[in-house]
């Protein structure tokens, strides 16, 4: 049997790989390949040290990215990576080069596989807010409002969200800034356009937060009432397209109560309140005027006749 050294072992996958690349068209057999060409490569990296790329005082990190260039397009297992460089927690890693610096990784099964020897900088770019936020003290919960507000009227999905809270239950804790403080966070429900998991601020100016009440109204009611009006305002004719288009980019729709100002509805049974004959979409701001004009008249009626 010929002596194993790090060089027959490293030879013996490249020539597996070159196999590899043969059988790619079946997906099973090139896992198992994969496999195979891994054991090997962590048997020449366990038994004689890294190739001699990764030089003496580089980070685990500066380790990993030279193994994956040197390796650019292939897959590599994790236990190799981490046997060069001593690195463990290999998803919050890819996390962070991918989104601190851009850099093209992907992950299935175990391994990674970097594609651009060039990190994107789009990429970075779109992570470098939520990244500064992420770092910032306080709680999850202000986090996810300061990402929200960093991102006013443009869409934030739960990867995001998730990401700058580092809590568990960051949707839980969205839904909560919008029914406990009001702030005007619009999911599938308030517009078809945004998938489950999608959140838009629609203002950040504390002036614009909803009605709380508004979360006496369950999900599945709201939208139905919303399809029903087809998403526009009852009372001006204007949904999010038209509202934006005349530069009103705050826009969103709430349900007004044709029966009932605000106080009122805490006293209505709960047949009353669904009533979808008494419910009609209104956006934010005619809500707003139509719910003063409807206390004025209720002064008015209660005020003494001279
Ligand atoms: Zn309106």
């Amino acid at each position: 049997m010929p002596e194993v050294t790090a060089e027959s072992l490293r030879s013996a996958a490249e020539q597996l790989l070159e196999l590899a690349d043969d059988v790619e068209e079946s997906i099973g057999a090139r896992e198992d390949l994969d496999a195979v060409i891994a054991d090997l490569r962590i048997a020449a990296v366990r038994g004689f040290g890294p190739k001699p790329r990764a030089r003496r005082g580089e980070s685990g990190k500066d380790k990993v990215l030279a193994h994956l260039m040197a390796h650019i397009g292939e897959w590599v297992h994790r236990e190799e990576l981490a046997a060069i460089s001593g690195i463990e927690e290999w998803a919050r890693r890819k996390r962070e080069w991918s989104r601190e610096e851009g850099y093209d990784i992907e992950e299935r099964g175990g391994f990674y596989r970097l594609n651009n020897f060039d990190p994107d900088e789009s990429v970075a770019r779109a992570w470098r807010i939520p990244n500064e936020i992420r770092r910032r003290s306080g709680s999850g919960e202000s986090r996810i409002l300061a990402l929200l507000q960093a991102y006013e009227g443009k869409v934030v999905d739960n990867e995001k969200l998730r990401y700058v809270a580092h809590i568990p239950s960051a949707p839980r804790r969205t839904r909560e800034l919008r029914d406990e403080d009001g702030w005007p966070i619009e999911t599938h429900v308030d517009d078809p356009k945004l998938k489950p998991g999608q959140y838009r601020l629609a203002s950040s100016d504390p002036s614009d937060r909803r009605d709380i009440r508004q979360r006496l109204y369950p999900e599945g009611l709201r939208e139905r009432i919303f399809q029903r009006d087809e998403y526009t305002c009852q009372m001006c004719g204007r949904n999010r397209e038209r509202a934006e288009q005349a530069g009103d980019s705050r826009f969103y729709l709430e349900i007004h109560h044709l029966n009932a100002v605000a106080d009122q509805l805490d006293g209505l049974s709960a047949d009353e309140l669904n009533d979808e004959s008494n419910l009609v979409t209104y956006c934010h701001r005619d809500h707003l005027q139509e719910t003063r004009r409807l206390h004025e008249r209720l002064r008015e009626q209660r005020r003494p006749r001279s």
